[in-house]
């Protein structure tokens, strides 16, 4: 299987297979960029380039070092997580990493691990991690996988290669989509606009039947009626259920005001990303001018946090719902 066949980042495919082909492949790399775009398949499968037996292409998939890795039961492919239950990568994940890449692979050219988020790792285990970075035990080869580098050691950061992974392209991720998901083509567009280049998301999104989620949504926002302040209180009830429903609707609720303004402020759908239900954007961008797109915007944010911080929210989203319809 070539590297051709993952979707998008092919300059940093290319980059990595010119390295395993000079034999002079980096012993650290920190992969950078947003979420589902493709991080951990890119990591997983430079594992399986650096492990297989065949070598068809760049790997065979199908060899027992590809399938073992494909399934995570490779003896020398290890992915470090936070242990479930667990918030953090803590230290003793790491001491017990840095144990293992001592002994000689067991049925592959190099032990390697993938850490992911490699944020996750509390300042310990970071610590520990520089160690095995600043002495890499031979034969070795770490994968740092992260959304930011915020939270990691800049000495950590300086004894790895760097490797950026930007969101792909829209219309890459409609044409998967559709070619791969057998998604029909206007909801694969609408999709991949909404996600903003993330097929992970896309994927998952697909999967929750979000889009029909998001129009009901939109149309329950626009019947609001000032002269019915009761419809906005049963509308917060409606949606105050789980702490994670709340939260949705509210992040969703931020990109359908910022679309309305893009609306409201350009007069083009260039940009939004509920492409969906661009005439209920359309509609809405008329009502009102550009001031009070702003203050719902940030009713919206304040709310979500709000509600992040786990006040009741069954009355932030009745203030919410009040302020919209004007009602003091
Ligand atoms: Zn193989």
């Amino acid at each position: 299987m070539p590297f051709s066949d993952i979707v998008g980042h092919q300059q940093q495919l290319e980059t990595l297979r010119q390295s395993l082909e000079k034999n002079r492949l980096h012993h650290a790399f920190l992969f950078l960029g947003p979420e589902g775009v493709g991080k951990r398949t890119v990591a997983l499968s430079l594992a399986m380039a650096v492990q297989c037996l065949e070598k068809v292409g760049d790997f065979c998939g199908g060899c027992p070092n590809c399938t073992q890795i494909r399934v995570g039961h490779h003896p020398d492919v290890r992915l470090i997580e936070p242990l479930p239950g667990k918030k953090e990568i803590g230290i003793q994940q790491v001491r017990e990493l840095e144990r293992e890449l001592n002994f000689h692979p067991f049925s592959g050219r190099k032990k390697i691990a993938i850490l992911d988020p490699a944020t996750l790792m509390n300042a310990s285990a970071q610590n520990a991690l520089l160690k095995t970075l600043e002495e890499p035990p031979r034969d070795s080869l770490l994968i740092l996988v992260s959304t930011g580098a915020g939270g990691l050691l800049p000495t950590l950061l300086s004894r790895c290669l760097r490797l950026s992974f930007a969101p792909l392209p829209v219309e890459l991720v409609a044409g998967f989509l559709v070619s791969q998901r057998g998604i029909d083509q206007e909801e694969a567009r609408i999709l991949a606009a909404m996600t903003m280049g993330s097929l992970g998301m896309a994927i998952k999104l697909e999967a929750e039947d979000l889009v029909a989620k998001r129009k009901a949504w939109a149309e329950k926002i626009c019947s609001l009626d000032p002269k019915n302040y009761r419809g906005g209180l049963s509308l917060a009830e409606e949606l105050a259920g789980t702490r994670e429903e709340s939260l949705e609707f509210l992040e969703w609720l931020e990109g359908w005001y910022r679309d309305i303004l893009i609306y409201r402020a350009t007069g083009s759908p260039q940009g939004i990303c509920n492409l969906h239900i661009e005439k209920s954007i359309k509609d809405q961008a008329k009502l009102y001018d550009l001031e009070r797109i702003v203050f719902f915007l940030s009713l919206a944010v304040k709310t979500r946090e709000r509600v992040q911080r786990n006040v009741n929210r069954r009355m932030a989203l009745e203030n919410l719902f009040t302020e919209v319809l004007g009602i003091d």
